[in-house]
């Protein structure tokens, strides 16, 4: 059987596919079916990386830990912090996850209406860090790095099956419009991979300028940085 050239994503997803699978695929396979007919699943990964060039050198990678802990070592001297530091219960929370995995979503959308801390702050990691050793210093956060979103392509023998046995649920669940059907299948969805995501898996990146509501601070916040060195138009 030759390899199948399309991805599955939100945007590509048709009618005849979505009820295909309601009315014939088994849970069982809809792994199978899907390496049948795909040849990789699009996801979505935000942050705020300093330098996007490691991103498109290494790919997306788990979180090392120690480097993160220089970073925001650097990072509390440019804004001379001088108080207590205290990290170590970050570190325990994040341990074994972060440094583990990389998180991607299914739907782009969730980083601008749900979830745009990401790349409003950066990791998790980092703005955990930043609210436990002195709670504004996470505003300085959002001074450094440039907000980014990645789209990546993710041939499926990256994916953990039983990474997809929700999506498939939610597929044979949901009910309503088109539309709807795809916001209940694809919203809110992670896939966890316990690998390096290749750069070649990385098709786009870009840096979103919506107006978003800013959960960590209140009122809403605006990236202006349309570009960075990669994307800048010569
Ligand atoms: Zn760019």
């Amino acid at each position: 059987m030759p390899k199948p050239l399309n991805v599955f994503t939100k945007d590509t997803l048709t009618r005849k596919e979505l009820f295909y699978i309601k009315k014939n695929v088994s849970r069982e396979n809809f792994a199978t079916w899907l390496t049948d007919n795909f040849r990789a699943i699009r996801c979505y990964h935000a942050g705020r990386p300093i330098d996007l060039t490691t991103y498109f050198e290494h790919g997306l990678r788990p979180n090392n830990l120690n480097q993160a802990l220089e970073s925001f070592h650097n990072f509390l001297k440019t804004v001379n912090y001088v108080g207590k530091i205290d990290v170590q219960e970050t570190v325990e929370l994040f341990k074994g996850k972060s440094d583990r995995f990389v998180y991607v979503i299914l739907d782009k959308y969730d980083f601008i209406d749900q979830a745009p801390h990401y790349w409003i702050y950066g990791s998790e990691f980092m703005l955990c860090l930043a609210q436990n050793t002195a709670y504004h210093l996470k505003d300085d956060l959002k001074k450094i790095g440039t907000p980014t979103i990645f789209t990546c392509d993710l041939p499926f023998d990256l994916i953990n099956n039983s990474e997809l046995i929700s999506l498939y649920d939610r597929i044979k669940d949901t009910n309503g419009t088109f539309n709807q059907m795809l916001n209940d299948i694809f919203s809110n969805y992670t896939i966890i991979i316990e690998n390096n995501i290749s750069p070649h898996c990385i098709i786009a990146h870009e840096h979103p300028t919506e107006r978003v509501q800013d959960f960590h601070a209140g009122g809403y916040y605006q990236n202006s940085m349309v570009y960075c060195e990669a994307c800048q138009p010569s």
